[in-house]
């Protein structure tokens, strides 16, 4: 067929060559860089995504946080960001500051936050692929990404041109949520990514009243999962309502409720992981 290409003419391997560029131009400036992944949606791999960027950027390191879960962007909200459209410096895409921490969200250029994102394959990986490579971050410490739930095409994009990235997976504690963060453990098996750690999240209640931990969901995943797949455990973080809150409100419950179990279950986790003290200041 006149005009078609398989891939392989020089004008396509020249654009791949530019993409290719690009790419290494953004990430090579960063040091790090953790993948907040879950096989479910509604876990809290946002709320873990913001919480962890924010103790990185309040410990003094520079963060970015990414936020590609293009079905259901929380990133704004969880942090009291507006809608600003994209700004842009030259080809860049400009993210907003809070303190040290920059943010880049695709809920930044949805105009209406109640629309239904509705896009074909190729236009959703095309946009992971240019908020990987066309943004302004500049050099970084730390690059958290929260990634599109699944197993899928998204959040294999995201993997694969991370290259070097790796997962901090979240769970919560019942068996239907273990079925489906098994398989992120297993993705990140096949694709050679190295796993920090699980995150049991919704793990119990503790009860206001008498103190007493209150098992609302059945299971034992986070455990379960660990052993399964040699991996660490790396904190069970109960429900409490000041987590909601701290989403709902746009300020992470570490900073706004450092002295909560979920707080300081939170901080300790961060302090294991990246050795820093829970010392933490304000944005
Ligand atoms: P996901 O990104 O996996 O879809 P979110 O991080 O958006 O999940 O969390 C879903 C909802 O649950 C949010 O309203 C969040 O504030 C709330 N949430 C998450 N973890 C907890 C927790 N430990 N206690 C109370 N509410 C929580």
């Amino acid at each position: 067929m006149a005009g078609s290409c398989s891939g392989n003419c020089s004008s396509c391997s020249q654009k791949c060559g530019d993409e290719e560029k690009k790419l290494q131009a953004t990430l090579g400036k960063i040091k790090k860089k953790i993948v907040v992944m879950s096989g479910k949606g509604g876990v809290g791999k946002s709320t873990v995504a913001v919480n962890l960027a924010s103790a990185l950027a309040l410990a003094g390191f520079k963060v970015g946080l990414l936020d590609v879960d293009i079905h259901g962007p929380s990133v704004p909200q969880m942090l009291n960001l507006q809608n600003t459209g994209v700004m842009m410096d030259g080809d860049l895409i400009l993210p907003q500051e809070i303190g040290s921490l920059k943010v880049v969200s695709l809920g930044f250029m949805i105009d209406d936050p109640d629309g239904a994102i509705i896009w074909r394959g190729p236009m959703k990986i095309g946009v992971i692929k240019q908020f990987l490579s066309e943004v302004a971050w500049g050099e970084l410490d730390y690059l958290v990404i929260d990634s599109p739930p699944g197993t899928g095409d998204e959040p294999l994009t995201v993997c694969q041109l991370l290259n070097d990235a790796e997962a901090v997976i979240v769970t919560t504690p019942q068996q239907v949520a273990a079925n489906d963060v098994a398989k992120s453990l297993n993705f990140c098996k096949q694709i050679n990514m190295k796993v920090l750690g699980l995150v049991e999240n919704m793990s119990g209640f503790v009860c206001p009243h008498c103190n007493e931990v209150v098992e609302i969901f059945p299971g034992n995943a986070g455990e379960e999962l660990a052993e399964k797949f040699g991996v660490e455990l790396l904190a069970k973080i109960p429900l409490d309502p000041a987590v909601a809150h701290g989403g709902d409100a746009g300020t992470p419950f570490i900073q706004r409720f450092a002295k909560t179990v979920p707080g300081r279950i939170f901080n300790d986790m961060v302090e294991k992981l990246f050795g820093v003290s829970d010392g933490l200041s304000t944005f």
